[in-house]
């Protein structure tokens, strides 16, 4: 054992994806005296801009998108108390099939080898016990999700450095709960299908490795979420009130992938076999 805190680095692909997530671990292991690094991949441009005016409709200026999400990701990271951000910076790649995909220094164009080389800096700078990123289909399937599952995963696997890797993840429960409260406060929420073109989302309770109670950070973490109050879908969960999006979101699930501590499973804790 060494005198160095314990280190967990969160990559997510656009500001405001660590709000709703893995919000609740980033508030709670500073809390606990653990170093936290936000990776934030892209600079968001595709979002939703100042008065709520979607991409591609007239008046959304990338520039001003960038600068407001910038802002706010600097608000929200104070609200986690993460102890360093770094951001890379690369052109949010949009929906899948939008133009946005294949403009140049967009994340989805940029070879999966030279955004994890930069990636890989990081990890050996800091040097992170847990890291954590999304699954194969960057939950949903949104382009700049999946690339920074890629370059995670790639990332790890150059440095070794990371003890334990998590995907996050939804428990299948999560959803019908989620869908009676969502009726309870007037809001059309349909019973989620599997079709052909869409897989479900989530993951049967039981294949869930990693359950971590972040409740008491609820307030953090719904203030990291107001900070992003820019963004719809935000606005959304934001309408739930505080108490309410910590009922429903202040369990904080994860697939354990990597591990090289022989922790049991199921565990209640990231850094459970670190310390
Ligand atoms: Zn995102």
């Amino acid at each position: 054992m060494t005198d160095r805190s314990l280190t967990l680095m969160a990559v997510h692909a656009h500001p405001d994806d660590e709000a709703t997530s893995t919000g609740g671990v980033l508030a709670r292991y500073a809390a606990e005296g653990v170093t936290t690094v936000l990776v934030t991949c892209t600079d968001g441009g595709c979002g939703d801009g100042p008065g709520g005016i979607k991409p591609g409709d007239p008046g959304h200026d990338p520039k001003a998108v960038i600068e407001m999400r910038r802002a706010e990701l600097a608000a929200s990271c104070e609200a986690l108390k993460v102890t360093h951000l770094e951001t890379l910076d690369y052109g949010d790649s949009g929906m899948m099939g939008w133009v946005t995909n294949d403009a140049p220094g967009a994340f989805w164009n940029t070879p999966v080898a030279e955004a994890a080389g930069r990636l890989a800096e990081l990890i050996r700078r800091y040097r992170p016990d847990v890291v954590v990123t999304y699954d194969e289909n960057g939950f949903y399937g949104h382009p700049d999700h999946i690339q920074a599952h890629r370059i995670t995963m790639a990332a790890v696997e150059q440095t070794g450095i990371p003890a334990k890797v998590y995907w996050t993840t939804v428990p299948r429960s999560a959803f019908q709960q989620f869908g009676t409260v969502m009726r309870e406060i007037g809001v059309e929420f349909p019973e989620p299908e599997a079709t052909d073109e869409m897989p479900a989302l989530g993951l049967p309770d039981d294949e869930i490795t990693t359950w971590v109670d972040t409740r008491g950070y609820g307030g953090q973490k719904f203030a990291s979420l107001a900070a992003h109050a820019s963004q719809a879908e935000n606005i959304f969960f934001l309408r739930l009130g505080q108490e309410r999006f910590t009922e429903l979101m202040g369990m904080e699930t994860f697939v354990r992938v990597r591990d090289t501590t022989g922790a049991a499973k199921p565990e209640d804790d990231l850094f459970a076999g670190l310390r």
